[in-house]
């Protein structure tokens, strides 16, 4: 993959586009934030695009639904100020007036108690390690920040690194929680180009920002940006099929250009218990898959050994999500990291300490998040009720007045594609757009890379490969146009 692309934010520019050679008929599949955008700027191309995607609703990982007279994330989602891409897509499609900023309040519970977390005072006042260790914690974590090749930190681990810099109580209370909770057993692998875009891509460590961090949050939750991304499609002429999975893409002559589409209903089934489906009317002239790997392995039959193997050399962690309606507040932080080792879960995000509970009828919503093996780790698999009797009594280390009592509402969440991997030398395992089949094309959070996943990296990356679907179905109508004179130019 080219280095190039992960800087490119610019919509498509159709310029230079000779006239009549625009307009083409592109398939997408899935409707998360990267399908959606890259949708929204290949009909502002002038494209015909259908976008097929799995699930009733729009969003994928940031999908909503509705809660307290407004709407929720099933996943917890904020962004950071460092989240260029999305703040100005968002202005792009006109709201960017909705989004706001708000002051944070991290935290990280360690030892039995609750430690703010946001500024330098803060670590100075983090006295679950030395005075000593706190300073040291500091000091790295600027000297992170100075590290502009994350190349060379591609092939030692997260856990070596940290170990050695900031020293084994620094890893033990701060990051080694953090990686633990995110990775699991695959902790020690990963690499530590992660832990740098951790450290060094998310937010200032100058000026203001040093003393308070802000994250932004839409008013009105994220279906505000998918709701806009889709109403700026459909009016560009696109069409966007909902509850419509993909269950084959069917080359014609080498050419992906059809998709077979299983009947509604289809989502609430594991990709592996689809049957197949009725073969979509039309053909495409390009097809953008941004499903996961997983997915994608699944549904194009035609895939090459070796390419199979590439895309199912990176794993992803499924995350588990417990969200909770609950009549009072837990603690004061909005997110709680837990940096306690016998912990069940790794983070307790309290959206109404971001968000005031007026939002939402005065209620107010925790989440109890967890990344997990899906196919090892028997949190996965629990019921709703055997998760939350597994969490209480942690939850009441938080706050020991927390109580079944509080509770007025519960949900679970599973999502299989959360996190991928990040394991040593992770930039050589990093499929291309193009994909060996011509036509077909894949954009997925794999491709993220070295900054950790988020939305404002899925705008990115769908701005970026409509651009390339663009060009290439711009050099393929100019090759047709300009067939017959090459022939007269070669056989005067
Ligand atoms: C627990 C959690 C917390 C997060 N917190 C944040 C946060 O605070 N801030 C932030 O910016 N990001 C956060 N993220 C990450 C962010 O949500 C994702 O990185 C981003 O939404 C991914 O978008 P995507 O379009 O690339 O992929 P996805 O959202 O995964 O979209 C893929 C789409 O493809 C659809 N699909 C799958 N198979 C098929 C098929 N066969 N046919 C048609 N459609 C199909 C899926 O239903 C889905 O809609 C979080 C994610 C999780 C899981």
């Amino acid at each position: 993959m080219n280095d190039d692309n992960l800087s490119m934010t610019d919509t498509i520019s159709t310029a230079s586009a000779p006239a009549g050679l625009t307009a083409k008929n592109v398939a997408i599949l899935g409707a998360g934030i990267a399908g959606l955008t890259a949708g929204y700027d290949l009909t502002k191309a002038g494209h015909r695009v259908t976008l097929f995607e799995k699930w009733p609703g729009l969003g994928g990982q940031a999908s909503t639904f509705p809660v307290a007279g407004t709407r929720l994330e099933r996943y917890y989602h904020h962004l950071f100020t460092s989240d260029r891409d999305e703040v100005q897509l968002m202005e792009e499609l006109g709201i960017g007036d909705k989004l706001t900023w708000h002051e944070s309040k991290m935290g990280i519970f360690r030892q039995g108690r609750i430690y703010n977390f946001v500024t330098p005072i803060d670590l100075l006042k983090f006295t679950a390690i030395p005075l000593i260790d706190r300073l040291r914690a500091g000091l790295i974590a600027l000297y992170a920040q100075r590290i502009k090749d994350w190349r060379s930190l591609e092939q030692i681990t997260a856990a070596t690194w940290a170990r050695r810099y900031f020293g084994e109580k620094v890893y033990a209370a701060i990051w080694g929680p953090l990686i633990r909770g995110k990775f699991g057993d695959y902790a020690e692998q990963v690499s530590m180009a992660w832990l740098w875009g951790k450290l060094a891509l998310r937010r200032s460590l100058k000026g203001e920002g040093i003393m308070k961090e802000k994250l932004g949050y839409p008013d009105g939750s994220w279906e505000v940006i998918n709701q806009a991304l889709a109403d700026a499609i459909t009016s560009h002429g696109g069409r966007i099929l909902l509850d419509s999975p993909v269950t084959c893409i069917l080359p014609e002559n080498g050419r992906a250009c059809r998709v077979e589409v299983a009947a509604p209903g289809a989502w609430r089934l594991p990709p592996e218990e689809w049957e197949r489906g009725e073969v979509f009317p039309g053909r495409f002239d390009a097809i953008l898959a941004t499903v996961p790997s997983f997915v994608f392995t699944q549904i194009v039959p035609d895939l090459s050994v070796e390419y199979r193997n590439l895309l199912s050399g990176v794993q992803y962690q499924s995350a588990v999500v417990m969200l909770l309606q609950i009549k009072h507040s837990l603690s004061p932080i909005y997110w709680l990291n837990i940096a306690e080792p016998d912990i069940p879960f790794v983070g307790l995000i309290e959206h109404t300490n971001l968000i005031s509970p007026e939002a939402y009828e005065g209620k107010r919503f925790l989440y109890i998040a967890n990344y997990v093996d899906k196919d090892t780790n028997p949190l996965y698999g629990m019921s709703n009720e055997a998760l939350f009797e597994t969490y209480l009594p942690h939850i009441q280390r938080v706050n020991p007045e927390f109580s079944q009592e509080w509770i007025e509402k519960l949900w679970v969440f599973r999502e299989d594609a959360a996190q991928p991997i990040i394991t040593c030398g992770y930039s050589q395992r990093i499929p291309d757009y193009r994909t060996p089949i011509a036509g077909l094309y894949l954009a997925n959070t794999t491709q993220i890379y070295p900054e950790d996943r988020g939305t404002n990296y899925s705008v990115r990356l769908g701005r970026i490969v409509a651009q390339l679907v663009h060009e290439d179905l711009q050099a393929s109508s100019l090759a047709k146009v300009m067939a017959p004179h090459i022939q007269e130019i070669e056989t005067p």
